[in-house]
């Protein structure tokens, strides 16, 4: 688009003379002197040029990390991890016993090998005993994977999230089920919390809810993490067989919590 006369500084189909110049720090230098048309191209002193490369370069490093930490904070502070779990991580996680061990090594793995899980949607369902770790586990999980790259993860208790759909029937609701839907579904690894924590037999509303949300995360192939103090047999009871069908496929990972409680010992 531009006319064919304009080259880079320095091209040698321009007029290029050479003087010497002198830098008042650098001492003397060779000056390049290009006319280019009507203007006059000075080449600077090479010493400050490069410094001011290197500062230039050094500042936008600066910047990046500086954008990245500020993204990473957004990312932790948009989690929702409850207070006690916002610190949790894979070493603080005790792991004495060969089921213990065994559930780090999965959940370490889940993160290692994060990329892969992400591309195939695949799920992970932690179940067991309460008092296990599977909520310092998953919440490890999540840590892990928003320092890894530009992951976002959101941890949420299903009896919460229930709780802010039901406040969007309200008169003075600022969001609409759908929109918290949505933005469960977006996030790269949604970890549900407390699945089947109520002893009763869900209604259709909370199976309509989780299915929604499930649902809508494997169309999307998003990677479902969810929680639950259940054995395996009884989550299709307390989600629904579709949804445990759902987080099944492509591999889905079952890790079972099967040792006492270590409540209170920590
Ligand atoms: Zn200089």
């Amino acid at each position: 688009m531009g006319s064919p006369e304009l080259k880079s500084v320095g091209d040698t189909s321009f007029p290029t003379e050479c003087l010497s110049a002198v830098c008042e720090q650098h001492g003397p230098y060779e000056q390049k002197i290009t006319k280019i048309l009507t203007a006059t191209f000075k080449s600077p002193c090479p010493v400050c040029n490069a410094e001011a490369n290197e500062r230039r370069e050094r500042e936008e490093l600066e910047r990046k990390a500086w954008e990245r930490k500020r993204n990473l904070d957004y990312r932790l502070g948009s989690s929702a991890i409850p207070k006690r779990f916002v610190d949790k991580s894979f070493d603080g996680y005790k792991a004495t016993s060969v089921g213990q061990k065994r559930a780090l090594k999965v959940c370490r793995e889940y993160v290692d090998y994060f990329d892969d899980h992400y591309k195939a949607g695949r799920c992970l369902m932690m179940v067991g005993r309460p008092g296990t770790g599977k909520t310092h586990l998953s919440a490890a999980i999540a840590n892990a994977v928003m320092r890894l790259g530009d992951w976002t993860a959101v941890y949420r208790p299903l009896g919460n999230i229930l709780h802010s759909i039901r406040d969007t029937y309200g008169n003075e609701a600022t969001k609409t089920e759908g929109q918290i839907i949505a933005a469960l579904v977006s996030a790269d690894l949604l970890i549900i919390d407390e699945i089947g924590a109520s002893k009763e037999k869900p209604s259709d509303f909370e199976l309509a809810v989780i299915f929604a949300i499930v649902n809508g995360r494997y169309e999307d192939m998003k990677p479902t993490l969810i929680v639950s103090n259940l054995p395996p047999k009884e989550l299709p009871g307390a989600m629904g067989e579709r949804c445990v069908d759902r987080m099944r496929e492509n591999g889905g990972i079952v890790l079972g919590f099967d040792w006492e409680s270590s409540r209170g010992d920590v």
